[in-house]
């Protein structure tokens, strides 16, 4: 049995922090963890700044529903579904995703979550676990499925590490070169044919 997992923002959708910034023009949410290296501290402050702005969460997803996946995406993932039990191992929120998982149909997506209150005021974050998409893989190797996975970053190489076959699309430079174990294709068109050539099973594209 195949199952393919993806990594979502990158791979599926645009980085939804950087497009929320560029749409509400916020510039200081544009901060990532290459300015702000410890997380925790990156999201007590991108959940200060939206409370600064009185963004609740309907508004925030008001925002992400006028972005758009990348261009091919809807299509790659029903192609992708129609020929592997799909999951997306993401780093994001599911209240964040959740405009973009619908235009994407609602794909299976393991990832975290937002706190909010009554007033629907972003007040705190959930990760799930640590190192989640790696620990995801394991748990789906035990379940005797066969794992081809593909993500952008370096937040992805645990989980390609640990998949039968780790796939990287839309990736920088620097982690194509950090990391040559793993193909590296260009976009979505291609992935589909590296998803072909990694099953066992004998697949059209
Ligand atoms: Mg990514």
């Amino acid at each position: 049995m195949e199952l393919a997992c993806l990594d979502l923002e990158g791979v599926l959708v645009p980085e939804i922090w950087i497009a929320f910034a560029d749409k509400t023009g916020i510039e200081e949410l544009r901060a990532t963890t290459r300015d702000v290296p410890d997380y925790n501290v990156l999201m007590t402050q991108r959940l200060a700044i939206l409370d600064q702005h009185g963004l609740k969460i309907d508004d925030i997803q008001e925002v992400i529903a006028t972005l758009e996946p990348l261009p091919g995406a809807v299509d790659f993932i029903a192609w992708l579904r129609e020929r592997f039990q799909v999951i997306i191992l993401s780093d994001t929120f599911y209240e964040f995703s959740q405009p973009l998982m619908r235009q994407l149909g609602w794909p299976t997506l393991f990832c975290h979550r937002l706190v909010t209150d009554n007033a629907g005021r972003v007040v705190d974050y959930k990760l799930r676990q640590e190192d989640p998409k790696r620990a995801s893989v394991k748990a789906l190797h035990s379940l005797k499925y066969r794992v081809i996975a593909a993500g952008d970053s370096y937040n992805d190489t645990t989980m390609l590490s640990e998949a039968d076959v780790g796939i990287l699309i839309h990736a920088p430079k620097n982690v194509i070169a950090e990391f040559p174990q793993f193909q590296s294709v260009a976009n979505l068109a291609e992935l589909k044919q590296a998803f072909v050539d990694a099953s066992q099973r004998t697949l059209l594209v």
